[in-house]
């Protein structure tokens, strides 16, 4: 039970899960939260919120926690508790060990969007400056990173073009690849009011979620297309704008390239990507698909809000290049009520990816090639900085099998459970001389470590987390770290031990540090966060107050950019061993791989993943509803109970992965975006046959 008692005192925090980024009151009494009580002020909630929240505490307190550091030689060993000063020189003389055998490029560090922004912030410094390489990546890479390409590329930054109250001016919502009743709970219900109220709504998704039909809202076209054919989707609704003559000329011409917006409108118009032609593609009826292109160009505001189903596929990062071209041609960018919304799945994927959390790019999304920018960090940190990109998370498992790399950091992300093709990730782990895991948990990965450094709660730190909508909130302490030290702290010593001078004393010194490298967070401190309560970036004298929508008078890159996308299938093909096709989602209680979910009142709602399937093609194997069943792919197999649903289309079936003995990645591909490697989730090639179970 958690409400008891009356608190003694209390402390407004941001929610540590979905990229919404709820405020809560911590209640406390002496040195226990005994409630989290969603905070009527909270800009992005607004009083609001759902159960993953609400119970969080359950793993804050949990008894699975591990408090102690602790390290062995080999995984193969037990466990040996140690104090911090042994753990931290153990894994800074290994550090130091591997870099003079086989280089300074042999170790890296994996930050996490679960961590707080002057976290991320610390561990890219450590690689960069300690390690001395690029070798920094993010658990964003299996997420949203086609965001940060796409955007980049056509806006010219990585990041969602509005506020969320800026649904509350949009005639006509495109929802695409997303499930914001069970992802995104909070902003799915200002979603709701709004299409109450009238907003019209157009579905882009293989199932029927829970928006294409409740009792209150209803959309007006739903386009089940076959999972894996976002673009030729987005592509024949493009067709039908330009050669309908819906385009918004005025603005293209005011505020795009012409002559490249004019090579894309000659690609879309052509005949072989009409609705028509793309059906064989889709699978999806041509008139609803220009039903919905004319209600999207001409219903008046139109928004497009998307999810990990755009972004997890081979061409991910086009399908996000496609819905930008799509708000261009329209004029539906720049003002409240339209716009590009990533719907972000972890708290702070937008920070992490802003801290500079990539190979490629120093904070603010700036290019580590670039001499200019490079240099007010090598000024700063007294070092010289690699001009060369580092190693991308799937390149390190590859680079750790080929023993080309040896030691890596890996902060507050599972990556054994949550990156795809399992089997290739526990080889590359295996083949590490030193994996660093700093966790609440022992995770999956930890199996694989010889050192683990327990990690801190946002219940135990200071910070912020930037949410979907570019929100800067603050996280603040209400409890004394039961491990003994917050994360950024641990990332320090870790730091110092490799020879770095670093000697920050609280968190408001690390974002103090961000504001004057990075030109949009260039007015941001925990001063103004205070007063404010929160900000969104950009947030500097151009912007002194922050940035509600962006893009307002002129693109961040100056003109926007088309970009001619061209349907590629993917290469994970169905055929008679792997009839069906598997895709992949959440559900409301849980999150992501559960570990922290798990381990709350939560785990009432949901005890299990199901495996979805169509009414037919459960008839055709002979399985009933609750049997179990062996789903298995060119990768692997496991077994999961079966629900009869219509819910997903003949030939799909459907499931969530929070569970560790579901283990959906076992089964799927290990294919990946062109651009950025973010893995093709979405799209699996399976079959289904009865089981006695697991
Ligand atoms: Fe809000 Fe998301 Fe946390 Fe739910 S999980 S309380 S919607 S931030």
């Amino acid at each position: 039970v958690i409400e008891k008692g009356v608190p003694t005192s209390s402390a407004v925090t941001t929610c540590a899960y979905c990229g919404v980024g709820c405020s809560f009151k911590a209640e406390m009494q002496g040195e226990e939260v005994v409630r989290m009580v969603p905070y009527k002020d909270g800009k992005a909630n607004r009083g609001h919120s759902c159960v993953k929240g609400r119970f969080a505490i359950g793993y804050a307190n949990h008894e699975d926690r591990i408090l102690n550091p602790m390290i062995r030689d080999h995984y193969s060993q037990p466990w040996r508790e140690v104090s911090w000063d042994e753990a931290i020189g153990f894994a800074a003389g290994k550090i130091k060990d591997i870099q003079a055998k086989y280089g300074r490029g042999a170790v890296g560090g994996i930050s996490s969007s679960r961590c707080t922004n002057e976290e991320v912030y610390l561990v890219q410094k450590m690689v960069r400056a300690g390690f001395g390489n690029n070798n920094i990546d993010t658990c964003a890479r299996v997420c949203h990173s086609p965001t940060g390409y796409g955007l980049k590329t056509t806006f010219g930054t990585s990041a969602g073009t509005q506020d969320f109250d800026s649904v509350e001016k949009t005639d006509v919502i495109l929802l695409i690849g997303a499930n914001p009743t069970d992802g995104h709970p909070v902003f799915a219900s200002r979603m709701k009011k709004r299409l109450r109220e009238g907003a019209k709504l157009i579905v882009i998704d293989p199932r029927r979620i829970d928006l294409v039909r409740t009792a209150h809202v209803k959309a007006d076209v739903h386009l089940p297309l076959k999972p894996g054919t976002n673009v030729a989707m987005l592509t024949a609704i493009a067709h039908v704008i330009v050669t309908e003559g819906l385009m918004n000329e005025a603005f293209i011409q005011e505020r795009c390239d012409w002559d490249e917006f004019q090579d894309w409108a000659a690609f879309v118009a052509q005949d072989e990507r009409s609705p028509e032609a793309m059906e064989a593609v889709t699978g999806v009826d041509p008139d609803l698909v220009r039903r919905a292109a004319r209600l999207y160009a001409k219903g008046g505001n139109s928004a497009i809000y998307y999810g990990l189903g755009v972004t997890e596929h081979s061409q991910g990062s086009t399908s996000v290049i496609a819905i930008a071209n799509l708000a261009m041609a329209t004029g539906n960018i720049g003002r409240e009520g339209v716009g590009v919304n990533p719907l972000r799945g972890q708290n702070n994927v937008q920070g992490s990816c802003d801290m500079g959390s990539f190979p490629h790019e120093l904070p603010g999304y700036r290019h580590v090639s670039e001499e200019g920018v490079r240099s007010i960090y090598e000024k700063l940190w007294g070092v010289e900085i690699d001009k060369e990109p580092g190693l991308r998370i799937p390149n390190m498992f590859d680079a750790a099998v080929e023993g080309t790399f040896k030691g890596l950091y890996c902060q507050g992300e599972d990556i054994l459970q949550s990156d795809p093709d399992t089997k290739h990730v526990s080889a590359g782990l295996e083949a590490l001389e030193l994996l660093i895991v700093h966790d609440l948990f022992l995770n999956e990965t930890a199996n694989y470590a010889n050192v683990f450094l327990p990690g801190s709660t946002f219940l135990e730190k200071n910070g912020t987390f930037t949410n979907a909508e570019r929100r800067i909130n603050r996280v603040r302490r209400v409890m004394t770290p039961k491990n003994g030290y917050e994360d950024w702290e641990v990332t320090q010593m870790l730091a110092r031990a490799i020879g770095m001078d670093m000697n920050y004393s609280h968190p408001s010194e690390i974002m103090a540090e961000i504001a004057d490298t990075t030109p949009s967070f260039a007015n941001v401190t925990y001063e103004l966060l205070d007063e404010k309560g929160s900000v969104q970036w950009p947030c500097n004298d151009a912007h002194p107050e922050g940035s509600p929508v962006m893009h307002v008078d002129g693109f961040m890159r100056g003109k926007g950019k088309f970009v001619v996308t061209e349907y590629v299938a993917t290469d994970e093909r169905t055929g008679p061993r792997f009839p069906l096709l598997l895709t992949t989602g959440r559900i409301l209680s849980q999150y992501n791989v559960g570990a922290q979910t798990r381990r709350t009142q939560n785990t009432v709602w949901h005890a299990e993943d199901v495996l979805e399937i169509h009414p037919h093609d459960a008839e055709d194997r002979g399985i009933r509803d609750k049997d179990w069943v062996k789903l298995s792919s060119r990768s692997g197999e496991t077994s999961l109970r079966a629900k009869i649903t219509d819910r997903v289309a003949p030939g799909v079936v459907y499931t969530t992965f929070h569970h560790p003995v579901t283990q959906a990645n076992v089964i799927t591909t290990d294919f990946s975006d062109w651009a950025t490697n973010c893995p093709e989730y979405k799209v699996t090639a399976v079959q289904v046959a009865p089981s006695n179970g697991p």
